[in-house]
């Protein structure tokens, strides 16, 4: 597909939700987003669908060919498809945060504190983690874990083995469970001249692994200068370019960094009203080489919709919150829209809250 204006183009590897709200922000600013997807997919709505195969390296560096720069809507992509293209964030900081060994390495060796880890790639590895990480515990695959999907609970010793068979026995790290006190997480965004902003803090809830709320800011000004500066490490170690998000658990007043994304992030789609800029115009400003805008925010909450939207009739009566419907297929625990109030509209939040069994 031949560019035919000047406007940057920004092809998204991926074509869901994500790559739906950042062709959004472009056109916004006027930056083109071309999406490689299949038809259904839902950035289909509002940006050109080109078909191309995420596992034919061939395929996915024609398509970058015709792009100024690419980026991703999910890490678990194989770096092995990004070789000869120019993607953004790079495919080191992707091949980091898809495997959870190497990225909690990395943490520690930004100087962030994790839950202690141990890696599994064998029965007696299984054993000898559990004797170091102890019990409560959890065996996460490294790879292709979303949504709380690839982990076990282990509470007895004797479960451990079945619960490696039931991964599939595929490598995967024990991790220490972390009675935290809060969810939060912190999103930047780091462009080519090494610019960054930060939004607020994000306190998020969830639910069988799957977010179901987040509220912003978390105010507290001692852990957002705690929380930056493990992002600033992060950031300036990978030479980061684009929005990076990452999760803490809080316990006391210590943050445990858990995950990071490298990309736009559910905890942030509260930035679309709730920020001055949101992550997605944020997002495609750091990859073009452009400034980035302010992120200055004011209180706001977002709510996900998980398996079915409700009713537009049900929600037009309040007046208080901002619909975003994905116009995906309902499916139990699929993500097919959220649901955005000011911090202040606390009735309609409660009321909407019991609506989507968020409480
Ligand atoms: P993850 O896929 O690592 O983001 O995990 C999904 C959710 O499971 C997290 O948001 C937490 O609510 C919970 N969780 C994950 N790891 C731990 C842990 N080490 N200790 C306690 N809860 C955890």
């Amino acid at each position: 597909m031949k560019k035919k204006s000047n406007r940057p183009r920004v092809g998204t590897l991926g074509a869901g939700q994500l790559a739906l709200m950042l062709a959004e922000a472009g056109r916004k600013i006027g930056v083109e987003v071309v999406c490689a997807g299949t038809p259904g997919d839902c950035a289909g709505r509002v940006a050109p669908l080109i078909p191309v195969d995420l596992k034919d390296a061939a395929q996915v560096a024609a398509f970058a060919r015709e792009c100024d720069v690419v980026t991703i809507e999910t890490e678990n992509i194989d770096v092995a498809v990004l070789k000869d293209v120019n993607v953004l964030p790079s495919a080191r900081a992707i091949g980091i945060a898809q495997d959870r060994l190497p990225e909690k390495r990395f943490f520690r060796d930004c100087g962030i504190d994790t839950a202690p880890f141990v890696p599994v790639e064998s029965e007696d590895d299984l054993r000898r983690a559990l004797e170091m990480v102890g019990l409560p515990s959890i065996l996460k695959t490294r790879r292709m874990g979303y949504d709380g999907k690839g982990q076990v609970r282990l509470t007895k010793a004797d479960q451990a083995l079945a619960a490696w068979e039931s991964l599939g026995r595929v490598p995967c790290v024990l991790e220490g469970f972390v009675r935290f006190e809060s969810e939060v997480s912190l999103i930047a965004a780091r462009n080519k001249g090494g610019d960054m902003v930060f939004w607020p803090l994000t306190e998020n809830f969830h639910r069988d692994g799957i977010l179901r709320c987040s509220v912003a800011p978390f105010y507290d000004e001692t852990l957002q200068r705690r929380a930056e500066v493990c992002m600033i490490s992060l950031l300036e170690k990978m030479d980061y370019v684009g929005v990076l998000a990452v999760e803490f658990f809080l316990t006391g007043d210590q943050l445990a960094a858990n995950e990071m994304a490298p990309r736009v992030h559910n905890s942030g789609h509260w930035t679309i009203e709730g920020s001055k800029t949101s992550q997605f115009e944020n997002h495609l400003r750091a990859i073009l080489g452009m400034e980035l805008g302010s992120t200055e925010s004011t209180g706001t909450v977002m709510l996900n919709c998980i398996g079915t939207m409700p009713p537009e009739s049900e929600t037009k009566e309040f007046q208080s919150l901002w619909r975003h419907d994905y116009g995906k297929d309902p499916r139990p625990g699929r993500k097919v829209g959220h649901l955005t109030f000011p911090v202040t509209a606390s009735r309609d939040i409660y009321e909407w809250q019991k609506r989507l069994g968020v409480v």
